[in-house]
């Protein structure tokens, strides 16, 4: 039944529901080859070309399980605090479909590979924890491409290039209230997978994928509605949006005397509506058995501690320790852990400045905003995170003055230079040496009388166009300091 039939929810009427939210992510394991076969996994190829007997699922062909695939679905499933089984079970889950020439998908069903997890996530500056029900790993179908109506026939195409591509499946517990919780967990989900580098979670090609399962109660009561599965919500924008349009749809429906029914819906974001597309399949549809074809997958104490100990720091172990050790604010290291890259350039930008502080000013201010400005990524930043280390150590040792760095750094920037060198080049340093300013000092007062005998009338406010006047003449290469010291004692 299509909300329309029941008039769209009030707000008063969704205040009075409290939204249940589990979703089941799909995520493309960034290995070069596929999860059973040797075929690349590369996007893009011209459609049917990474195919070969064990993934066209021809007769008589058998499946090798990739390592590099189980060892990425370990390391995620840790990144989740999940407890990872000795013992996993392939199984085969039966359906028929175009895109699906061996009949049946390869995944995990009684033992996956990893239970027991949880993520937490932040949403308007409360924690929430998010269980994590369970990850596996499966084999993902081709896709199928339709093509629109022409002389009233409509042609399908299948390309099978991506049929076997690992996959992993996130599942988590009903443990979201909100769409915007349901937001946050993707993102942080997002964020994390990609630090680890388990895959790139481009979501424009399929690499992460998300369904949404949701059902409403009225607040205050225990038990759970009955839920509808969302398809097809492929991005965050998406998600969020179908999420609060079936939230609506469901409390209207409740609220006119009806009942919500267990199906699998679409969501076209064309629309922004969700619409119904099959009843919702039972596990025994799929008639789920353990594959013949594949051993249990065992993995020993010995293989799950060396991936462990293999594992990058967390990006919220990282926000921790950016506070804690090199004083940053909560805001500051939320930014410079965004992403793998950026937190990589800031430590070794950090570590070669010996001034953390400074140097996540820079990454942030002038690194950022010249990478925005170019519309380049932190990995093809024109500026290395040692030159930026070293120019800040520059800045902090007084060897040049901040506003000379600023003018170092463009030039860093277009050369592709180190720092040292550019100073060097172009005689920037800072003279910071009394004997090297004292000539100078003594000619700025000579050329400026009548503001040298308001000074010494008692404005004392004129010593600054002073200072002023004697770092124009050092085109702004005097320590500041020390021009203002010296003519102090000088107009003594
Ligand atoms: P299925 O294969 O039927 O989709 P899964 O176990 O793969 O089952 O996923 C079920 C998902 O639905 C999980 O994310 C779970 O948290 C969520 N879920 C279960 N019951 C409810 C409910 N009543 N309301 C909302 N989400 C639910
Ligand atoms: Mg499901
Ligand atoms: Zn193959």
């Amino acid at each position: 039944m299509s909300v329309s039939e029941y008039g769209l929810a009030t707000p008063e009427m969704i205040a009075r529901y409290e939204p249940v939210i589990g979703l089941e992510a799909h995520v493309q394991l960034a290995t070069a080859t596929k999860i059973f076969c040797g075929c690349p996994t590369s996007f893009g190829a011209p459609p049917n070309t990474n195919v070969c007997p064990v993934c066209l699922g021809l007769p008589g062909a058998l499946p090798a399980l990739n390592r590099e695939a189980v060892e990425l679905a370990i390391t995620a499933s840790l990144a989740l605090n999940c407890q990872v089984r000795a013992q996993s079970r392939f199984a085969r889950k039966n359906y028929f479909y175009p895109d699906l020439p061996k009949g049946y998908q390869i995944s995990m069903y009684e033992a996956p590979l990893a239970e027991h997890g949880f993520l937490d996530i932040v949403v308007d500056g409360a924690s929430r924890r998010i269980g994590i029900t369970r990850v596996h790993m499966e084999d993902d179908a081709g896709k199928s491409i339709h093509e629109g109506f022409r002389d009233s026939a409509r042609y399908s195409y299948v390309d099978l290039n991506r049929c076997g591509t690992p996959l992993i499946e996130i599942v988590s517990e009903p443990d979201m209230r909100s769409s915007d919780e349901a937001y946050c967990y993707l993102t942080e989900l997002k964020q994390n997978l990609q630090f680890i580098e388990v895959s790139t979670c481009d979501m424009e090609k399929g690499r992460l994928r998300c369904d949404a399962n949701v059902s409403v109660r009225p607040r205050g009561t225990e038990k759970f509605g009955t839920r509808a599965e969302v398809k097809n919500v492929n991005s965050f924008r998406f998600l969020k949006e179908a999420l609060d349009y079936e939230i609506a749809r469901q409390v209207a429906l409740i609220e006119a005397g009806g009942q919500v029914v267990q199906e699998t819906r679409l969501y076209t974001p064309e629309t922004g509506e969700t619409a119904s597309m099959r009843s919702k399949e039972h596990a025994h549809d799929y008639r789920y058995f353990p594959e013949p074809d594949l051993l249990p997958l065992r993995i020993s104490r010995e293989w799950l501690g060396a991936i462990e100990a293999a594992m990058p720091e967390l990006p919220a172990r990282k926000r921790e320790r950016f506070t804690r050790e090199f004083g940053l604010r909560e805001y500051d290291a939320e930014v410079l852990t965004a992403a793998r890259a950026i937190s990589d350039y800031y430590e070794t930008a950090a570590a070669t400045s010996g001034d953390p502080k400074t140097a996540a000013n820079w990454v942030m201010g002038d690194l950022m905003g010249l990478l925005k400005a170019e519309g380049k990524e932190m990995a093809e930043s024109p500026v290395s995170a040692r030159s930026l280390g070293e120019l800040v150590a520059l800045i902090a040792r007084g060897e040049i003055s901040g506003k000379l760095a600023k003018e170092v750094f463009a030039k860093m920037a277009s050369s592709g230079e180190g720092p040292a060198a550019i100073i060097e080049r172009e005689g920037l340093k800072q003279i910071s040496d009394a004997g090297a300013l004292e000539g100078m000092i003594a000619e700025v007062i000579a050329r400026n009388p009548k503001q040298v005998e308001q000074y010494k009338g008692g404005k004392a406010t004129v010593l600054n166009f002073l200072v002023g006047q004697a770092m124009k003449a050092t085109r702004g290469q005097a320590n500041v300091a020390t021009v203002t010291e010296l003519l102090k004692r000088k107009l003594e």
